[in-house]
């Protein structure tokens, strides 16, 4: 098919929501990918955190092709051995003691407000969430609602009740505490307000706070978990310990998966009927991840540290840059540039890169190669400084 009528078609056709970037993949490999003029690409975006092991990767694929070979889809009413596989090597590697899946970033933070509200409504009267200012849940209404940003609080209104938003510090925690909270929501590094990583000594406090009052501590790690930032979980580099664990993007490798984990405190909270999903967990979405979450070893962990840093030091002298935030492969960029016209100028060089707020983000595959990087950052180099 030609681009041209692509480009048309989804004029015509699909809803006004995306400015989207004026290309068209056609296909790809690992770090690589191809527009339909056969142009090469690197990829630094991976699909907004998803294609973490990159495009075509084998193992993903023959773990798909497989599952698709037996049985595509069983609802939620039977045993599925996939869905149990998954959330078992999720448990056993994050200490989680329940899983429920569902589809998306969204529905995993979705069932995660449920979970603290139910928690803390059986045993106290709690309703109330606190969340971060510049934090970023999705886009359904109460993940909207529980977005600590002003602009994403336009249109749909009514919102929900029972959100606060605070400062990213105790006194903002304290100014938003009350005796009806129930939990706290947090992105250990907040992806799409700037790629900025929580200071770690809040963090603690915050574990204590909650602690020692009851109250449920939530991590969204959509964006910045399953190796993503050169750990298993970022909560895990900050050495804390939430009570819920949401993640969904690099987990299915490139189908939809959402996950909510629930630690001890929580994890009996649901009952029969409390929650659903129809296609929550599908069999080959769920096998898709058990090849994902197996290879997130400690050896691929620090490969990844290693690419972060390097990337790092490399970015932080180029002319017109500012600073460097983030942690491991999940990397903002700040310049005296419109990091828009950045992300256009590096198309056109053949480079993908992301933004967020008002920085050039990276999230490249965890498997980029060093040769790639250096492609990468001599682009970067060109775009930003020129
Ligand atoms: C992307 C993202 C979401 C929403 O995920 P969807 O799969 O788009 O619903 C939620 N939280 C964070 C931190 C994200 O980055």
């Amino acid at each position: 098919m030609d681009k041209s009528q692509i480009f048309a078609d989804d004029g015509e056709y699909i809803a006004n929501t995306y400015a989207r970037f004026k290309v068209a993949f056609k296909e790809g490999k690992g770090a690589k990918l191809y527009d339909y003029d056969g142009k090469e690409y690197i990829d630094c975006a991976t699909g907004i955190g998803v294609n973490i092991f990159g495009i075509n990767d084998e193992e993903w694929k023959n773990a798909v092709k497989a599952q698709i070979d037996s049985i595509q889809h069983v609802c939620n009413l039977y045993y599925s051995q996939p869905q149990t596989e998954l959330a078992k090597a999720l448990c056993n590697k994050t200490g989680a003691k329940k899983v429920f899946f569902g589809n998306s970033g969204a529905e995993a933070n979705e069932c995660a407000i449920k979970a603290a509200r139910k928690y803390g409504n059986d045993r106290y009267g709690r309703n109330e969430i606190i969340t971060l200012k510049n934090s970023f849940h999705g886009r359904t209404i109460a993940t909207l609602t529980a977005t600590g940003q002003d602009g994403f609080h336009k249109h749909f209104a009514p919102f929900l009740e029972g959100f606060k938003y605070a400062d990213p510090s105790m006194d903002g925690i304290f100014e938003c505490y009350t005796d009806k909270t129930c939990a706290v929501m947090i992105e250990v590094v907040q992806g799409e307000s700037g790629v900025n990583p929580l200071d770690f000594g809040f963090l603690m406090e915050l574990e204590k706070f909650c602690k020692e009052r009851d109250i449920l501590l939530i991590c969204d790690e959509v964006q910045c978990g399953n190796g993503r930032t050169g750990y298993l979980y970022a909560y895990q580099a900050a050495g804390i310990s939430p009570d819920i664990v949401t993640t969904a993007k690099g987990l299915g490798g490139g189908l939809p998966i959402g996950a909510c984990m629930l630690f001890d405190k929580c994890q009996n909270v649901f009952g029969f009927g409390d929650h659903g999903t129809t296609f929550g967990g599908n069999p080959v979405a769920c096998a898709g991840g058990i090849s994902i979450v197996n290879r997130l070893t400690p050896d691929l962990l620090l490969e990844v540290q290693g690419k972060g840093a390097y990337i790092k030091n490399n970015v932080e002298h180029i002319k017109n840059v500012n600073g460097v935030s983030g942690m491991g492969l999940m990397i903002g960029i700040s310049t005296t540039k419109n990091a828009r016209e950045v992300a256009q100028k590096c198309l056109e060089k053949g480079l993908i890169v992301l933004t967020a707020h008002d920085k050039v983000r990276l999230l490249p595959p965890l498997t980029i190669t060093k040769e790639e990087i250096n492609t990468a950052l001599k682009i970067l180099n060109e775009v930003i400084s020129e």
